[in-house]
């Protein structure tokens, strides 16, 4: 089964929305520990792919994705533009190779985890998105088939988030505060989460 156009769409809108609507919250998290501008970063990012939605949604699902991954590296700028671009062009790419969406969602999230940890040279651990993404495709992974994966992929995204508090940041801006890092949540860790909570609830509507 392939997604069909209606549910694409979705799911972008509500990517978008979600973040959109998290963005005070992100900045909040990035004044702390960065430089305060992940919610505008994101925003204006998502922004962008809501003005382009009639003409990413005709386009077929890879190509589709693999849009929405260059409209975020052209507008989100920061260190997360690019990462978040990487993942959602290794992601289109992906589905343009022939993956299925629902079926092979596990390999299709893999493509766009591996992208973002080759683009960043960073790991799990290290107090960034991917201490959400990893776990994320943990879940995905050893849960495929539950017919409650999508509850469980959404609390492990949550759960994910809380544990980056304790983590030492060693990527990105947050790595420059050493220590001072410890005891925030990080701003990226929490855009995952959104984009996940996003996406999971809009393929539970319409699968
Ligand atoms: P900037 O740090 O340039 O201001 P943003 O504030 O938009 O960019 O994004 C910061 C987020 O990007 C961090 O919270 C972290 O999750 C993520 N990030 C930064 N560097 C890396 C990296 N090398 N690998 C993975 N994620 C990273
Ligand atoms: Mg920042």
């Amino acid at each position: 089964m392939d997604l069909d156009t209606g549910t694409l769409r979705s799911l972008i809108v509500a990517a978008a929305e979600q973040i959109i609507a998290s963005a005070p919250e992100l900045t909040a998290l990035d004044q702390a520990i960065g430089d305060g501008d992940h919610g505008i970063n994101m925003k204006r990012g998502f922004e962008a792919v809501l003005g382009k939605i009639d003409a990413i949604a005709a386009q077929p699902l890879g190509e589709a994705i693999n849009t929405v991954g260059k409209t975020l590296v052209m507008t989100v700028g920061g260190a997360s533009g690019p990462l978040y671009g990487s993942f959602f062009m290794a992601v289109g790419k992906a589905i343009a190779a022939g993956r299925r969406l629902p079926e092979d969602l596990a390999d299709v999230f893999a493509s766009g985890v591996d992208a973002v940890s080759a683009r960043g040279r960073s790991k799990a651990g290290e107090k960034t998105m991917l201490d959400v993404l990893v776990p994320v495709l943990e879940t995905l992974r050893s849960d495929a088939g539950r017919p409650d994966l999508m509850v469980r992929v959404r609390t492990t995204a949550s759960e994910a988030v809380e544990r980056t508090a304790p983590m030492l940041a060693t990527k990105g801006r947050a790595s420059y505060l050493g220590q001072r890092s410890i005891g925030r949540i990080d701003p990226g860790a929490r855009s995952s989460c959104v984009l996940v909570h996003a996406i999971c609830t809009t393929l539970e509507a319409h699968l």
